[in-house]
Formats: C-alpha cells, sequence, structure tokens
C-alpha cells in the first residue's frame, strides 16, 4: 500500500474491460485512486463489482470526449487500453475499429503530452501482420495483407499508434511505452467478439460442441491476465522503458485444437470438438496466420517478466467465473 504522500492517481482508459478491470483492482490494491474512463461498448459494470467503490470514479464517455472534462495534468500516469477489440467485431464493424483505434488514441496521446504525463498504450501482436519469422522480436519488419480485407485494419491502426506514441516520445519527450499484447486470458473475457478461450470454456460448461476454426493447427501462446498486469505496471515504473515496444505474452505454444482438447479435458467435459471452416465463421478470404509466438527477452531483460500461471489453472478460473457470471454472460451473447 503506498502511503498517503505517495498515493498516485491514475487514468485507466477502457477500465471497464477485461484486461482494465484486472489493472484496476491491482492499482486499488496498491493503493492509488483510478479514474476510469470507458464508454461500455464491449467494457461492463459488472467487471468493477468487488473492487472499492471509494478508491475509483467512473467516466463514462468515448476518450476523446471524456478526455475534454479533465484538466491536463492531474494524473500521474495514464494506461490506454481502450480500443475497439475482437476478430468479430473487426470484421463486422471496420470503421468503428479505426476510428476508435486511431482517433482516441490521438486524442489521448495530445493529452498526455501537454504535461509530458508518463503514458503506457496497449498495443497487439496482430502488429507483425503476416510475418513469418518466429518467434515475433519487437524490431522485427511487420508484414499486413491487402486493404481489400478489413481484418488488417485492426492491425493497422494499432501500428498507427504505436507510431504516434513513438513520435510524441521523439518529438515532445512524452514517456510513453507501447505493450505488444499476446492473446490474453482469464476471467472476465468474453467470448462474444471472437475470444476463443472463453468460446470454448462456456461450450465445454454447456455440453455444446467446442468450434475450432479450419484443421485447428494454428498455434498461439496463452498468457494469464494476473501475470499481464503487473508487467503493465512494472514497463510504467522504470523510465528506461519510454520510447519503448515490448511483447507481452507467454512463450509456450499450444495449436487451437489442442487447447480444445485441454478446456475439455480439464473441465471433464462431454462436449465434442467441431471443425468450422474459415469462410462459414469469418465469410470469404479470410486469412488466419498459422503460428504466433513472441519472443519475451527484452521484457524479461527490462522488467523480469516471467508469467507463471498455468493454463488449466486459467480455465478452471475461467469457468468458475462463468458459472458465477452465468447470467449476465447469457444476456450479453
Ligand atoms: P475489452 O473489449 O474488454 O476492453 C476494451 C475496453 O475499451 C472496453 O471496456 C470498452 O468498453 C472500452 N472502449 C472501447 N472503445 C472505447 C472508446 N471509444 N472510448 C472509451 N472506451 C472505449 O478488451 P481487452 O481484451 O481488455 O483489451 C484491452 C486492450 O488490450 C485493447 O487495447 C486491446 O487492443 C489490447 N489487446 C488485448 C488482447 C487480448 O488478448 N485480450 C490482445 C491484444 C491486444
Amino acid at each position: 500500500m503506498n502511503t498517503q504522500s505517495e498515493q498516485r492517481h491514475v487514468l485507466v482508459t477502457g477500465g471497464a474491460g477485461f484486461i482494465g478491470s484486472h489493472l484496476v483492482e491491482h492499482l486499488v490494491a496498491r493503493g492509488d485512486r483510478v479514474v476510469i474512463l470507458d464508454n461500455f461498448s464491449t467494457g461492463r459494470r459488472e467487471n468493477l463489482t468487488g473492487i472499492a467503490s471509494d478508491r475509483y470514479e467512473v467516466i463514462d464517455a468515448p476518450v476523446g470526449e471524456g478526455i475534454q472534462g479533465c484538466e491536463p495534468g492531474t494524473f500521474d500516469e495514464i494506461y490506454h487500453l481502450a480500443a475497439a477489440v475482437g476478430v468479430r467485431l473487426v470484421i463486422e464493424q471496420p470503421i468503428q475499429t479505426i476510428e476508435t483505434n486511431v482517433h482516441e488514441t490521438s486524442a489521448m496521446l495530445r493529452f498526455a503530452a501537454r504535461t509530458r504525463t508518463p503514458i503506457l498504450i496497449a498495443s497487439t501482436s496482430e502488429v507483425y501482420g503476416k510475418s513469418s519469422r518466429i518467434p515475433f522480436s519487437e524490431d522485427d519488419d511487420v508484414v499486413f495483407g491487402p486493404t481489400i480485407y478489413s481484418r488488417w485494419s485492426y492491425a493497422c491502426s494499432k501500428a498507427i499508434d504505436e507510431y504516434l506514441a513513438l513520435a510524441y516520445h521523439r518529438e515532445q519527450g512524452l514517456p510513453a511505452v507501447i505493450a505488444r499484447f499476446f492473446n490474453t486470458v482469464g476471467p472476465r473475457q468474453v467470448g462474444e467478439y471472437g475470444m476463443v478461450l472463453p468460446r470454448f470454456v462456456r461450450a465445454a460448461l454447456r455440453g455444446d460442441s467446442l468450434q475450432v476454426y479450419g484443421d485447428g493447427q494454428q498455434v498461439r501462446s496463452f498468457c494469464d491476465v494476473r501475470d499481464v498486469v503487473p508487467a503493465l505496471t512494472a514497463l510504467m515504473a522504470s523510465p528506461l522503458c519510454a520510447g519503448r515496444v515490448f511483447n507481452l505474452g507467454s512463450g509456450r505454444t499450444i495449436s487451437i485444437l489442442e487447447l480444445a482438447e485441454l478446456v475439455v479435458r480439464t473441465l471433464e467435459s462431454v462436449s465434442p470438438i467441431e471443425h468450422v471452416p474459415y469462410e462459414t465463421a469469418f465469410g470469404p478470404d479470410f486469412e488466419d496466420l498459422r503460428l504466433r509466438q513472441p519472443d519475451l527477452t527484452r521484457i524479461r531483460e527490462a522488467v523480469g517478466f516471467s508469467p507463471v500461471t498455468e493454463l488449466p489453472q486459467t480455465i478452471r478460473d475461467l469457468a468458475q467465473w462463468i458459472r458465477r457470471d452465468g447470467a449476465v454472460m447469457e444476456r450479453s451473447a
């Protein structure tokens, strides 16, 4: 816990979302006062129950609008997590994706730059695009698909966010650090925007089939949100991290078919596994990547990042949360 004199005042955009709410919980536990700026497009009030309500306040607005009511210099730190997220959302609403991710980040950086308030920008492993160099290392080239496929708009919009944050750092001395999240998983993640693990866990709990897209041999890495969140505050705390990009995820990989099997086994479910063609799930010309794995050398050296939570534990905790939160999940699906 911080003493009164070192109590930080922190702004978290997207603080009612999956990762954001875990971050708010972590900040409150260390003694910070938190302002959450969220328009509740994919975030949920329920994510904040359990966090002492006298330790945070909520501004219910889009980032660019909400920030106009905040005095520059009010905050000691800013975590910018608000974004249009999820494969399904990105494909179905590309305008909202591009505009949210570019305009809102631009507004946030301009605000932070006025008083050089340290800011962390949430980016994504999608920024690597179709790169085939494994593992993905921060300074690798990025390779995007053609602009006729809206699926790449998420990656491109987040890449613009990175360029902008690095430009503010170089030109105006803004202490901005970029975290490139790989798949982050855990309680409070919902499946309706295309996130694979909550989709699988929910299906396994209901006895429905687990839908694996394609042959299921696409390989990913999954990191528990409770390992990810302390790394965000550690990146913020180290002045040497400003102006740099960091992969943030797990180095352990698993194929999506193996993940489905692990969920069924861990939850002792009777659900079958069903293969669904990509075209059926996402329409024609959807391009998925076969392999995504982060090189974690940089973040390990910078802040000693070393995730500890095993995937079966995450699956059990997510299942427990879905069971408890079931009524809400049914409503929002
Ligand atoms: P989420 O959808 O749960 O959180 C996003 C939050 O931002 C939500 O609370 C939503 O209501 C809010 N939001 C969206 N648009 C907004 C706007 N214009 N103004 C204010 N609030 C807005 O998703 P998440 O998984 O917690 O993602 C958080 C961040 O991490 C995002 O920037 C995302 O791109 C990044 N990320 C997440 C993952 C992952 O595996 N979860 C992977 C890569 C990157």
